[in-house]
């Protein structure tokens, strides 16, 4: 058994986007739902979430653009810089809260009182880029977990899994020319689908070159390619980076039930990739995995998916 952190707060719920949007407050409602059904909540250390300071934010996006997000907020608006990202009066407290729960996560993490955790908040962040909110992503939660476990804990080499069917364009984008944090995505490509980066070429730039890989999975294709990509590509890529930290954002959305992907993974699945980091986070890390939620979209499906993740987080 593993102490498990799971980052709570209701106000996740209170970031609304309105009647037609994908990314709505069931979806931590179902999570909760399939946590409580597998009786893990007991066995579980909940993190409440409290704002996050301004110079963490600024650790990686520009002031004037936090302001504007802000001021977007304040003002009522309803959207902010597409129609993707549909919003509310509360949302830019909401995702400031977002990153200050994950950030006492990685806190409790490095300071040895839980061994890994589980950080289901709203809004996700990996498309959020330093000065543009896109794909319902305003604050990079990742991007800004890796700066804070460098800055406030030394740590010198973060990795990132990216395994939400969707590339995390804002986080490569991020790090892409640093040699610190290496970026690794699985993910829908080519097709129809958002953002339309993160081909097989596109590995980081200048020191950051090397730092940066991509597996694009083509629609249609399914759990033989995954674990086939996840094998040839980030096994070996992170035996040699040997990250001292994992942070994983996962997205549940390669689902074959979800309808955000023509990607085809079954259920088990996502328990063998969340095996496979526990394996790189015991081998290179001291089991010290974090894990922050992006996308994932059937509410039928959130619950059997979320309690999965969290039971193997826990080492059940
Ligand atoms: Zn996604």
């Amino acid at each position: 058994m593993r102490r498990t952190g799971f980052v709570y707060d209701e106000r996740f719920l209170r970031h609304k986007t309105g009647p037609y949007h994908p990314e709505i407050p069931d979806r931590l409602v179902a999570g909760y739902k399939g946590i409580q059904e597998g009786a893990l909540l007991e066995h579980l250390t909940l993190i409440p979430a409290v704002p996050a300071r301004q110079k963490w934010i600024e650790s990686v996006h520009h002031v004037a653009y936090i302001l504007r997000f802000e001021e977007a907020c304040l003002y009522g608006m309803t959207e902010f810089e597409s129609p993707d990202n549909q919003m509310c009066q509360e949302s830019y407290d909401i995702a400031l809260l977002a990153v200050g729960g994950i950030l006492a996560a990685v806190k409790a993490v490095m300071e040895g009182e839980i061994d890994n955790a589980f950080c289901p908040i709203r809004p996700p962040g990996h498309h959020a880029e330093i000065a543009k909110a896109m794909g319902f992503c305003y604050f990079n939660n990742i991007a800004i977990a890796a700066r804070y476990l460098q800055q406030e804990f030394g740590v010198e080499r973060v990795g990132i899994i990216d395994f939400d069917v969707h590339h995390g364009n804002g986080t490569q984008h991020i790090f892409e020319e640093d040699s610190s944090v290496f970026y690794y995505s699985i993910h829908e490509h080519p097709s129809f689908a958002f953002p339309g980066t993160g081909r097989e070429f596109e590995k980081g730039a200048n020191a950051g070159f090397g730092y940066t890989l991509n597996s694009p999975m083509l629609p249609g294709q399914g759990d033989d390619e995954f674990k086939m990509l996840i094998e040839r590509d980030l096994i070996p890529a992170f035996g040699t980076f040997q990250p001292q930290v994992i942070l994983a954002s996962t997205g549940f959305d390669g689902h074959r039930d979800d309808e955000m992907s023509g990607i085809n993974l079954s259920t088990e699945c996502f328990s063998w990739i969340m095996e496979r980091i526990m394996q790189m986070g015991d081998q290179y890390a001291k089991g010290r995995v974090i894990s922050i939620l992006e996308g994932g979209y059937s509410l039928a499906r959130l619950p059997e998916l979320i309690r999965n993740h969290v039971a193997i987080l826990m080492g059940r």
